[in-house]
C-alpha cells in the first residue's frame, strides 16, 4: 500500500525539532530509520500530516564512553552498535545482541531508540538493557530526565515517554571485570517469540544474579522468583537449584497462545532460555575481561 501524502521536515537541531513539533502538534511524528513508522503508515494504522526526520540532528548521534557508562545516541543503528569497537570492548553482550536483531536491512536503518520508543513487545533489546541496569535519557523543551530501562516500557506500544519528549540517548553501565551478561532467544517468525537475559555479578567471590524475560509478555519481566531461589548460590551449584526454579517461574508467566506459539510452548522456551542465558553470563563473568556472548 502507498503512503498517504505528508510534509517532510529535516531539522538540524533539537531546537528545530521541538519547534516543528510544537507547530504541528498531534499531526506530526519524528522518525529515524522509519522501519517501524513507515510500515505503520503504509498499513494505515497511523496517520501523520508531517514527518520529522531526526537523522541530521547532531545532538542525537554518536557512541562513546563517559566515565563508567557507554552512551548510545538515539540515531545509532543496530548495525553501528553491533560493529562498534567501543561497544564490543565495553559492553560486549549488547554488541552480540545487536548483531542478531532482525535482518541486515532492518539493522542498517533501524535505531535502538526507535525500537525502544515503539515498544513492540517482540523485541530483543529491552530485557538485556533491563538486566544491565541501563537508563534512557529523555529530552524535551523543558530539559532532560533519566528513566531506568526497567520502568520505561509500560505495556505494548506504551512507554513512560511524555508526548513532548524524545529519547536522546541510552546509557549502559560498562561491564566490569567479574561481571557477565548474556541474551538468548528463540522464534520461528522474524521477531523473537521469547527472549531471556541474564547477568552474573561477582563481588569478592560472592555472586548475584539478574534475570529478565523479554517478548513473552507485553513488557520485560523480571524473574524475581528465580533470582530469589538462587540468591547467593555459587555458579557451580546452580544446576542443583536453577532448573526447578526456572520451570516454576516460567509456568507462572501469564502469556497468550498466538502465532509465536502456544502459551505452554513459550513458557517452556522461557525456562530453557533463562538457564542458557545464565550459564553464558556466569561463564563470561569468570573470563577476565568479560568476553560476554
Ligand atoms: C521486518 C522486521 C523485523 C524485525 N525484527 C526484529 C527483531 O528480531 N528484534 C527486534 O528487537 N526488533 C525487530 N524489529 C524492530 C526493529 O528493531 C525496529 O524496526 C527498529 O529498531 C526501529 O528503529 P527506527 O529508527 O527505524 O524507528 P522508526 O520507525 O523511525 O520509529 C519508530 C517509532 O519510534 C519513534 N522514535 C524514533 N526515534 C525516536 C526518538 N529518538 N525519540 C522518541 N521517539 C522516537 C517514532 O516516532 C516511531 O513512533 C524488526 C522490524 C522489522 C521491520
Amino acid at each position: 500500500m502507498f503512503l498517504v501524502p505528508f510534509t517532510h521536515h529535516r531539522p538540524a537541531s533539537l531546537d528545530e525539532v521541538f519547534e516543528t513539533l510544537g507547530r504541528h502538534g498531534d499531526d506530526a511524528a519524528v522518525y529515524a530509520g522509519g522501519t517501524e513508522l513507515l510500515l505503520a503508515l503504509k498499513a494505515r494504522v497511523l496517520r501523520y500530516e508531517h514527518l520529522i526526520d531526526l537523522k541530521q540532528v547532531k545532538e542525537l548521534s554518536g557512541i562513546r564512553v563517559e566515565g563508567k557508562e557507554l552512551v548510545i545516541g538515539a540515531l545509532a543503528t543496530h548495525h553501528q552498535i553491533a560493529n562498534s569497537d567501543v561497544v564490543k570492548a565495553h559492553v560486549p553482550a549488547y554488541a552480540a545482541l545487536s548483531e542478531e536483531v532482525a535482518n541486515i536491512r532492518v539493522r542498517a536503518a533501524g535505531t535502538l531508540a526507535g525500537n525502544l520508543a515503539f515498544a513492540e513487545p517482540h523485541s530483543d533489546p529491552p530485557s538485556l538493557l533491563s538486566a544491565m541496569d541501563a537508563t534512557l535519557v529523555l529530552v524535551s523543551p523543558g530539559g532532560k530526565r533519566a528513566v531506568p530501562m526497567r520502568a520505561f516500557i509500560l505495556s505494548e506500544f506504551t512507554t513512560a515517554r511524555e508526548e513532548n519528549e524524545l529519547i536522546a540517548e541510552i546509557r549502559i553501565p560498562v561491564t566490569a571485570a567479574g561481571e557477565g551478561f548474556a541474551y538468548r532467544k528463540f522464534g520461528h517468525l522474524e521477531r523473537p517469540a521469547v527472549g531471556a537475559s541474564a547477568g552474573c555479578i561477582m563481588r569478592e567471590g560472592k555472586p548475584s544474579y539478574r534475570l529478565w524475560f523479554g517478548a513473552i509478555g507485553d513488557h520485560p519481566l523480571q524473574a524475581t522468583e528465580i533470582e530469589d531461589a538462587i540468591a547467593g548460590v555459587p555458579a557451580t551449584s546452580l544446576p542443583d537449584v536453577l532448573p526447578r526454579a526456572a520451570r516454576d517461574c516460567a509456568a507462572g508467566i501469564s502469556t497468550a497462545s498466538d502465532l509465536h506459539g502456544s502459551a505452554d510452548y513459550k513458557q517452556h522456551l522461557a525456562s530453557v532460555l533463562i538457564q542458557r542465558a545464565l550459564a553464558a553470563a556466569c561463564e563470561a563473568a569468570q573470563n577476565k575481561g568479560g568476553a560476554n556472548a
